[in-house]
């Protein structure tokens, strides 16, 4: 049975009320998720619908694992075949199964930001248009927007979906989604309209899931855009049993399309739609609730509603005045020590800010008091170089067509292919219609043919060697081989790791580390999937790192959560500090200058913040801050101003005066608050810990797999000879004569030999 107590009237209406359209509006922490949750469970345990005619839609894939978590506790069955799922997710999924009716293969690769910009750069580039002239981004965000609305080529819209042949960068939109199609790749605002494509093109498939999919609840509704909007309306097009719930003082998603028409057009699109609303507030005390409503009412742009709570009046919120951006973090180490000592988990603890460039500070000084963190989301872990070098082997091993991959990592580490020659076969491929792997495949197999791109005789023999790689590694790939041996098989053999451990600074070090992260990561991947395959690790990276998140976050014990506010909803902490509370940094200095409907944007997010401590609110500013390489002082944030004054206590810490300015900020030139520059990490000025080397285990010693004389068969090349082998065991080494005369040397460990 599922206990329907512990909700109030409105929350039981929800979860009773299973048929027919119901949309939720409340406040933060009025048990919106809850009542999902439980409304999932009660469907499936009092309703006896079946798990895979469940449909949740979240925002990122820790909401969708939380919540799987909740549901497991509350009900007596399996849970594993419920799709819990983020919208890009669940795209990606369904089109790997559909991908034929597209003329996509199911491989296909998922482009991030980064690969789209270089698809944007390239195009500037054959028409040999600079990026100074015309910004990569400019085009990006045009495109952006046309997926946001729903819209792919060729498609016929009531509104056009914004897009206007006449319109600056629509020939840049159509050639980059062929430029895609021809690298059989996606990126993430195309997975969405991938699916509306698939669903007008081809109505029974839609049809299909319409069947399938008898419930459909969406989480975070606030945040959806149109092209989310227009996914839901078909796919609930014939049972009707769609519940959303949000709030729309938390929609802080508009640069990415979050569009409030959604809400409106909820009610013309399902006219008989229960509407409810929750007002009281389970999660904080009565002092932040109010501290928050007052902030939030400052917006116009809002329909209001009361928030109330039982909650006791709880600690006044502490605003703490610091001396500069080192002394806030060293307040948040001090502090966070002080409150762990006093029992509260770190775990309960979290720091939000408005941008990721601001936690190395943080990071620096915990580091320093010796306070385990966790930096969530943001990370950008995939998006360090080396990480993504070592990806780019693994999806051209899967997807031949992926030139963006194969550009990346032709000539890393270097194999003489500089920017001119890949630039003549990146031609000889557009011209001959054909991807980038394909001719150079050619041109090692045939190179009369390809007489006129002049290429060395060496750069020809390292391509060579290359494409035998990344052949065997794609056997290996096909033949089940673990993901996480075929990923040491590349790292090793195309000299990469070689390459790193070469150079013996710091930073290489820290590089190094990443990359045994990565297997890490590979092997986790494995010891988690029911089959794990190479292409489904990259789909659990790409789909994972987009979101604001890093996974398990919170699930980790005794870790304080450092993350962006964007990162932050849904989640709730007993204590949390929200720091760089000045104007130009919460406000954005973008906000700042772009008027108010930015900055009403600014304030929810805001209110998002405040709104996730239970117990105890901290927000923090410093007077002087090092910005764009210069110290700026911008003055507490409006929003502190508009918190009234009884609800707060204002504390001014004493600043370090000798270490001012000079040593205690790196400078450079990097703006810390541009979303899209976050990359902090690959920055030199990060001094990265080195671990100490454990002892070396004693070598044991083991016969050769292959001893001279063996007869063999290699699952590319056929059957052979070991003519020489060296070393055992991990390190055995066989050079092998083939039937067909050519000899070969390989490691052992790698290779996919078996005796004849
Ligand atoms: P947000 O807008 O931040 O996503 P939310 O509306 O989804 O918030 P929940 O996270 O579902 O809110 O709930 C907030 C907290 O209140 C949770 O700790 C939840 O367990 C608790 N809660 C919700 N409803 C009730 C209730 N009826 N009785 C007791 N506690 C409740
Ligand atoms: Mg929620």
């Amino acid at each position: 049975m599922i206990k329907l107590d512990s909700l109030n009237p409105v929350q039981k209406q929800a979860v009773l009320n299973t048929d027919g359209p119901v949309m939720i509006l409340a406040g933060a922490g009025s048990g919106k998720t809850k009542t999902l949750v439980t409304r999932i469970s009660y469907l499936l345990e009092e309703k006896n619908v079946s798990a895979h005619q469940l449909l949740a839609l979240t925002f990122s894939n820790k909401a969708a694992r939380e919540m799987r978590e909740r549901i497991a506790h509350e009900v007596s069955m399996d849970v594993g075949a419920l799709q819990i799922t983020t919208f890009h997710a669940f795209c990606a999924k369904l089109l790997r199964s559909e991908a034929n009716y597209l003329g996509l293969s199911r491989n296909f690769t998922i482009y991030d930001e980064g690969e789209s910009k270089a698809i944007a750069k390239s195009l500037l580039e054959r028409r040999g248009i600079s990026t100074k002239e015309i910004n990569p981004y400019d085009i990006l965000t045009y495109i952006d927007s046309l997926k946001n609305n729903g819209y792919y080529p060729g498609r016929v819209m009531q509104d056009g979906g914004g897009a206007e042949p006449s319109d600056e960068f629509f020939g840049y939109f159509e050639e980059y989604e062929s430029e895609l199609h021809r690298a059989n790749a996606l990126d993430f605002g195309g997975l969405i309209t991938a699916v509306i494509q698939l669903f007008e093109k081809f109505p029974d498939v839609l049809s299909r899931y319409q069947n399938r999919f008898v419930y459909v609840l969406v989480d975070e509704y606030q945040d959806t855009n149109r092209a989310q909007f227009e996914l839901i309306k078909m796919l609930c097009g014939k049972r009707r049993n769609i519940c959303v719930v949000g709030d729309e003082d938390q929609s802080i998603y508009s640069w990415r399309g979050a569009d409030i028409r959604n809400i409106l057009d909820f009610e013309k699109v399902w006219p008989d739609v229960k509407v409810l609303k929750l007002e009281q507030n389970y999660r904080s005390s009565k002092t932040i609730i109010e501290a928050a409503s007052c902030v939030i009412e400052k917006n116009t742009m809002r329909k209001g509603k009361h928030m109330w709570t039982d909650n006791p009046e709880g600690d006044a919120i502490e605003i703490v005045e610091c001396f500069n951006d080192k002394d806030e973090a060293e307040f948040i180490a001090n502090e966070s020590a002080k409150l762990y000592r006093a029992g509260v988990p770190y775990k309960e603890m979290a720091v939000f800010y408005r941008s990721n460039a601001q936690a190395r500070q943080i990071e620096d000084a915990l580091r320093k008091s010796k306070i385990n963190y966790r930096v969530v989301g943001g990370v950008k872990f995939y998006e360090r170089k080396e990480i993504k070098d070592m990806l780019s082997y693994l999806r051209l091993i899967i997807n031949s067509k992926d030139s963006l991959a194969l550009s990346r990592i032709i000539n890393v580490p270097a194999r003489g292919v500089g920017a001119t020659s890949l630039r003549k076969l990146e031609v000889e491929a557009v011209n001959s219609n054909t991807s980038l792997w394909d001719i150079i495949e050619k041109i090692v197999d045939h190179a009369g043919e390809f007489a006129h791109i002049k290429l060395s005789a060496k750069i020809k023999s390292s391509l060579s060697e290359f494409v035998t790689l990344i052949n065997e590694l794609r056997v290996l790939d096909q033949n089940k081989v673990k993901p996480s041996t075929i990923y040491e098989k590349a790292l090793h053999e195309s000299g990469y790791y070689a390459f790193l451990k070469a150079n013996k600074d710091y930073e290489t070090l820290a590089r190094l580390e990443n990359l045994d992260e990565l297997l890490n990561a590979i092997t986790q991947f494995e010891d988690s999937a029911e089959v794990p395959t190479l292409s489904g690790f990259l789909e659990t990276i790409t789909l994972d790192s987009n979101t604001e998140f890093d996974e398990g976050a919170r699930a980790v014990d005794g870790e304080i959560s450092l993350m962006t506010v964007h990162g932050a909803k849904g989640l709730e902490f007993t204590h949390a500090f929200v720091v760089g509370a000045e104007e130009n940094v919460f406000p954005s200095y973008r906000s700042v200058d772009s008027g108010e409907i930015a900055m009403e944007e600014e304030r929810r997010l805001f209110y998002v913040a405040m709104t996730r401590a239970m117990i105890k609110l901290y927000i923090t500013f410093a007077q002087g801050r090092m910005l764009f390489g210069q110290v700026k002082f911008n003055g507490p944030s409006r929003f502190i101003d508009e918190i009234p004054e009884k609800l707060y206590s204002w504390k001014k810490l004493k600043g370090h005066q000798e270490d001012r300015y000079d040593n205690s900020f790196s400078g450079g030139n990097y703006d810390p608050y541009d979303q899209s520059q976050e990359s902090y990490y690959d920055s030199d000025e990060v001094v990265y810990q080195v671990k100490e080397t454990a002892a070396q285990p004693p070598k044991t010693y083991h016969q050769p797999k292959f001893p001279k004389g063996s007869k063999v068969v290699h699952s590319l090349y056929g059957a052979g000879l070991v003519e020489s082998s060296e070393g055992a065991g991990a390190e055995e080494k066989v050079q092998i004569k083939f039937t067909d005369g050519n000899r070969k040397k390989f490691m052992v460990k790698f290779a996919p030999i078996v005796l004849a």
